[in-house]
């Protein structure tokens, strides 16, 4: 008998129609429900049903659109329609290699403490079993109907609640963010977060566009990233965060800043040491031809007080490229 994918995803309405969906540590998806439609930002890793969790809240026709187009943000894509994504970010396969889903996963349940890891292999502490469904899509979920998601765009979900769409390039060049003034909330991607990367686009391009980010400040209590491992689920970032980010993105840009003796936390071994190990030496490719859509680039990382960023430091100006 073919066992049901899982539907147990923790998940919390923080706003009134306003809801997180925490794909077991991996990625946070978002709901907001207006009088007429439904708006689902991003598709995680690929876990689980989640379009059969979403309608188990919500029966309104969906509006799916992806903040970027990295792994952990399309994984479950396959199980929509339709997907709004920017179109430099519209290059890489939608979902990517299952091998490598699986290879973030695990590192990601064994940092969190989720399913893998000792001693938790003891345990399964979430609800999913990575060989049944973290998996390739079903033969009926046919590729998507692709739409160009541009800046400025905005969607009507019905009873006044407009959601706009704005372009903040860095972290991917097609990354996007997306303004709720119904809620008041932001929803950042991966575009703002306490580990942040960036460096797909000349750094001063990235900093003109936080500090958009930040000037739209009237119109949001709330920035929530695409992850929720540094806050709380259904609780914002700190509010240090982005002006953090703009000040160690300005002393980049005027070329004062010190590279971070301890590497960026992803992937590292807790505690966090000073070795500089490249955790991502043994992971398997994203996509086959992955190095012409992302191109390797050197990183450093800088860091003040909580807040790490990754740069690229060959590509700080415009004219770097
Ligand atoms: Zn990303």
């Amino acid at each position: 008998m073919k066992r049901e994918l899982t539907k147990l995803y923790p998940m919390v309405q923080f706003k009134k129609d306003t809801w997180e969906i925490d794909e077991f540590d991996c990625a946070s998806i978002f709901l907001l429900i207006g009088a007429e439609k439904a708006m689902v930002i991003d598709c995680g890793m690929g876990i689980g049903d989640l379009r059969g969790a979403i309608e188990m809240i919500t029966d309104k026709p969906l509006i799916v659109v992806i903040s970027h187009g990295h792994v952990d943000h399309t994984g479950n894509g396959r199980q929509f329609d339709e997907l709004w994504i920017h179109p430099a970010d519209q290059a890489a396969p939608i979902p990517q290699s299952l091998e490598r889903r699986r290879f973030d996963t695990e590192r990601i349940a064994a940092r969190q403490k989720g399913c893998i890891g000792a001693p938790y292999t003891m345990f399964n502490l979430y609800p999913y079993d990575i060989n049944v469904d973290l998996r390739d899509p079903e033969p009926d979920e046919k590729m998507p109907i692709i739409h160009d998601l541009n800046d400025g765009q905005q969607f009507d979900l019905g009873g006044g609640r407009i959601v706009t769409a704005y372009e903040c390039p860095g972290h991917s060049p097609g990354e996007m963010i997306f303004l709720d003034e119904q809620s008041r909330s932001l929803f950042a991607g991966d575009a703002l977060n306490f580990n942040l990367g960036v460096g797909s686009v000349p750094l001063e391009r990235t900093l003109r566009y936080m500090k958009r980010m930040h000037d739209l400040g009237d119109k949001y209590d709330g920035i929530y990233n695409g992850h929720h491992d540094f806050r709380a689920l259904g609780m914002p970032l700190d509010d240090d965060c982005l002006p953090t980010v703009i000040e160690l993105m300005e002393e980049a840009v005027a070329g004062r800043y010190t590279p971070c003796e301890t590497p960026s936390f992803w992937g590292q071994s807790i505690p966090l040491t000073k070795e500089r190990v490249d955790p991502m030496a043994s992971a398997p490719k994203m996509y086959a031809n992955e190095e012409k859509v992302r191109p390797k680039r050197r990183r450093v990382t800088l860091r003040k007080g909580r807040n790490f960023l990754g740069i690229n430091p060959d590509l700080i100006y415009e004219n770097d490229q």
